[in-house]
């Protein structure tokens, strides 16, 4: 596996599973939520228009992220293979992104979803917010991901599904745990 998209509503740990994944697999990490902070926080162009979206917990439009995932994606390093996390988070992403594979002359090898129930997910995002003080882990900007979360990204589960690619791993439980079911759940 060295082409992967790791998918799941906020907070259901895929940050810290990507970690360990990329380190085992030996691909890069390519998180665009980490890629539009570091715009932001840079004051970039690009970076000035997503802010305020990002800080209401709203998508950061399809232009913008597919052009950023697309310029990281078409780089030296990434020709490997790929860990995508939190890309591609809507249907007009995920065609960019089957798009430029094909462009590339690569294909997906698996799209792996954490699946959680969403209380636990809350939970989770307010202890977050705690820890980290980012500006979108309100509990207001907590639901509007989730609301954006199911209206847009949750029909990718079908997307994947129906091209024979998606991977679903139970996400509850310990980082050890879950770790250990996508580790079997990739060695199939
Ligand atoms: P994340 O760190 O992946 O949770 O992303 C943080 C925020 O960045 C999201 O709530 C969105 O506002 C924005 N963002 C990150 N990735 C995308 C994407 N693929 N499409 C649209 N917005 C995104």
């Amino acid at each position: 596996m060295s082409r992967m998209i790791l998918l799941g509503p906020p907070g259901a740990g895929k940050g810290t599973q990507a970690t360990s994944l990329i380190d085992r697999l030996g691909i890069p990490h390519v998180s665009t939520g980490d890629m539009l902070r570091a715009a932001v926080a840079a004051e970039t162009p690009v970076g000035l228009q997503a802010k305020t979206v990002m800080e209401s917990g709203e998508l950061v439009s399809d232009e913008i992220v597919i052009g950023i995932a697309e310029e990281r994606l078409s780089e030296d390093d990434a020709q490997k293979g790929f860990l995508l996390d939190g890309f591609p988070r809507t249907i007009a992403q995920a065609e960019a992104l089957e798009g430029l594979l094909s462009k590339l002359g690569v294909e997906l090898d698996c799209c792996l979803a954490l699946t959680v129930d969403n209380d636990a997910i809350v939970e989770r995002l307010l202890k977050r917010a705690e820890i980290e003080g980012r500006a979108d882990d309100n509990e207001e900007t907590i639901r509007e991901r989730m609301r954006e979360y199911d209206a847009k990204t949750a029909p990718l589960l079908d997307f994947y599904r129906s091209r024979g690619r998606l991977v679903e791993v139970d996400g509850m439980g310990t980082i050890e745990e879950v770790g250990e079911r996508i580790k079997q759940a990739l060695d199939k």
